[in-house]
C-alpha cells in the first residue's frame, strides 16, 4: 500500500495482486492507524472489490474525510451534533470515485465541520502525528492526512476552507492539492464557508493527486460553481518541462530578519525553502522576490475569521437536530433545538457562532463584514496582478514542522503570524493551490506551497511535479520518531 496509484494498477492489471488482498491491507493498516493514532471515525470492514478497468483508480482503497456525504455510511463532520447521521446519498465527488471503481475502507477525523487547524477538535477524539506522536496533524483533514503518510492508501479526500488539506499534508510530509474554486463539485460536502469551502486531495506525489482530481472534476448540476474543465486532463499535463517559467515569493514572509526571536524551527524551515528556490533555478524556473504590504498581509487572518464565522453562522443554522442528528428532549421546539445545539457543538465552535452572529447583526455588517469583503478583494487584485506576470507563488507552510499538542487549542486563540495563515490566499481568489514536502526540520516534515491563478492547474501542477522530481520526498511514509 505504500505504491503509487499507476504501480498498483500495473499490478492489478497484471494479476500480481487482487483488489480484495489490497482492500484487506488497508483494512488492516487502518486498525493499526486507529490504535496508534485515532485517525478514523469509521472503519468500512464491510468494503467490497471491485472490477479492474483502464480506470486508474479501480480497485484501489481510498479514504474519506467524514465531513463528506456517503450513502449507508456514518458522516458525523467529526461533530456530536451529527453523531448518528447515516446519508441516504453520495456526494458527487465519491460517486463519481465509485463510477470509476475506487473502495473506499473508511472515514477520517476531520476538526469539527472543517473548523480547525489542529486535528483535536474532532468528536472522537484528537489524531496523531504518525511523525512523531507528541505533535498535531494540523487541520482540518487531519485523519486523511495521517492515514495516507502512514501508507494505509495512496490518498483520501480533503475539504480546505482556509489551509484545511495544504496544511495537515505539510505536517505529515506528503502532498495536498486543492484545485481551483468550482472545478470539484462540492454537492454533498457539509458547507463550512461555502465562498471558500474547496474539494482537494491528499496523497504522496503529485501524480496520484493529478489522476484523482482528473477522476472527479467535471460539472455537476447539483453545485452551480462548477465550470466545465473537460478541456484539462492534469494528469497528462505533467512533463515536467517547466523551463522559462516564473515564480515569485513574498519577501515580508520569507525572510528571517522580519521575525523577532525566530525559532530554530523557523530559522531551519527558512532555509530548507531558499534551498528549494535553488533547485526551481536548476529547472530552469525563474524565481524572484517581490513585497506585499506587511499590513495586508497582517490582515488576510482577521479577514478569514470575520468571513468564515460569518459564513458558517448561517450554512450550520439547519443543524437543529429535527432532520437529522439525535433530537433534543422536549416538547418546544425552540427547546428542543436548543438543548440540541448547546449539548452538540464544542465550545470552539460555539465561539465562531457567537463571531459570525456579531460580524452580521445589522449595525455592525458595515464595520466588519462589508469591510472583510473589501478586504478579500483587495487581497485577490493584488495577487491576480501577480499572477499576470508570474505562473505561480511559492512559499513555505507554516512556520516549521507540525507543533506539539500540549497547549495548542484551535488556532483562533493564537496570535499567528502571516507566515501560519497566508494558505488562505488561495481560499479567498479561489486559487489552484498544492503543497509537496520539503524535506524535515529535527527529523520532521516541513511542506512548500505553489499557488497559482484560477485554471491554470495544470501549470501549477507541472511546475510542483518537477520540483518534486528534484527531491526524494516522493511517495515517503511516515517514520514514528517519538
Ligand atoms: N484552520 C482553518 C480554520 O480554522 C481552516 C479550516 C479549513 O480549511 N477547513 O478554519
Amino acid at each position: 500500500m505504500n505504491k503509487s496509484i499507476k504501480e498498483l494498477h500495473e499490478l492489478l492489471i497484471n494479476n500480481e495482486i487482487t483488489s480484495e488482498e489490497l482492500i484487506k491491507e488497508s483494512l488492516e493498516k487502518s486498525e493499526i492507524v486507529q490504535e496508534k493514532y485515532n485517525a478514523f471515525v469509521t472503519i468500512c470492514h464491510d468494503a467490497k472489490s471491485s472490477a479492474i478497468t483502464d480506470e486508474l483508480i479501480s480497485g484501489i482503497p481510498f479514504g474519506v474525510k467524514d465531513n463528506f456525504s456517503t450513502k449507508g455510511v456514518l458522516s458525523t463532520g467529526s461533530s456530536n451534533t451529527l453523531n448518528n447521521y447515516v446519508p441516504f446519498f453520495n456526494a458527487t465527488v465519491i460517486e463519481r470515485l465509485f463510477n470509476k471503481g475506487a473502495v473506499m475502507v473508511n472515514k477520517t477525523v476531520l476538526d469539527e465541520f472543517g473548523m480547525g487547524g489542529t486535528g483535536t477538535t474532532g468528536h472522537t477524539g484528537t489524531v496523531l502525528n504518525p511523525w512523531d506522536k507528541t505533535r498535531m496533524c494540523a487541520g482540518s483533514s487531519a485523519g486523511s492526512a495521517c492515514a495516507v503518510a502512514a501508507g494505509v492508501y495512496p490518498y483520501a479526500l480533503g475539504s480546505d476552507t482556509g489551509d484545511s488539506i495544504r496544511k495537515p499534508a505539510a505536517y505529515c510530509g506528503i502532498v495536498g492539492y486543492k484545485p481551483t474554486y468550482g472545478m470539484l463539485s462540492r454537492y454533498g460536502l457539509f458547507p463550512f464557508a461555502s465562498s471558500m469551502d474547496h474539494v482537494g486531495v491528499l496523497s504522496r506525489s503529485v501524480e496520484d493527486a493529478a489522476i484523482v482530481v482528473d477522476a472527479m472534476k467535471g460539472i455537476d448540476e447539483n453545485d452551480m460553481t462548477t465550470w466545465d474543465s473537460s478541456h484539462i486532463n492534469l494528469t497528462e499535463s505533467l512533463t515536467g518541462d517547466v523551463k522559462c517559467k516564473k515564480l515569485f515569493y513574498i519577501k515580508e514572509l520569507c525572510d528571517i530578519n522580519n521575525y523577532d526571536n525566530p525559532s530554530d524551527e523557523l530559522k531551519l524551515h527558512l532555509e530548507n525553502f531558499n534551498k528549494t528556490l535553488e533547485l526551481c533555478k536548476d529547472l530552469g524556473v525563474e524565481v524572484k522576490e517581490e513585497s506585499v504590504d506587511q499590513k495586508v498581509l497582517n490582515a488576510i487572518d482577521s479577514v478569514y475569521v470575520v468571513l468564515s464565522c460569518a459564513e458558517a453562522t448561517s450554512n450550520m443554522s439547519n443543524l437543529t437536530g429535527i432532520i437529522f442528528g439525535p433530537r433534543g428532549n422536549s416538547t418546544n421546539i425552540t427547546e428542543m433545538m436548543k438543548e440540541h445545539r448547546t449539548k452538540g457543538f464544542s465550545p470552539l465552535i460555539k465561539r465562531r457562532f457567537v463571531i459570525g452572529s456579531y460580524v452580521l447583526q445589522s449595525e455592525n455588517q458595515d464595520r466588519y463584514f462589508k469591510n472583510a469583503q473589501k478586504l478579500r478583494r483587495l487581497i485577490v487584485d493584488i495577487m491576480k496582478k501577480f499572477f499576470k506576470e508570474y505562473d505561480g507563488l511559492i512559499l513555505p507552510v507554516g512556520t516549521g514542522p507540525a507543533k506539539t499538542l500540549v497547549g495548542e487549542a484551535d488556532k483562533l486563540d493564537n496570535n499567528t503570524s502571516a507566515l501560519d495563515e497566508h494558505l488562505q490566499i488561495g481560499n479567498f481568489g479561489g486559487f489552484p493551490s498544492i503543497t509537496i514536502p520539503n524535506g524535515f526540520v529535527n527529523n520532521l516534515p516541513v511542506g512548500v506551497n505553489i499557488t497559482g491563478n484560477c485554471y491554470d492547474d495544470a501549470n501549477v501542477l507541472n511546475i510542483a511535479y518537477a520540483l518534486e522530481s528534484k527531491m526524494s520526498y516522493k511517495g515517503q511514509i511516515a517514520k514514528e520518531v517519538k
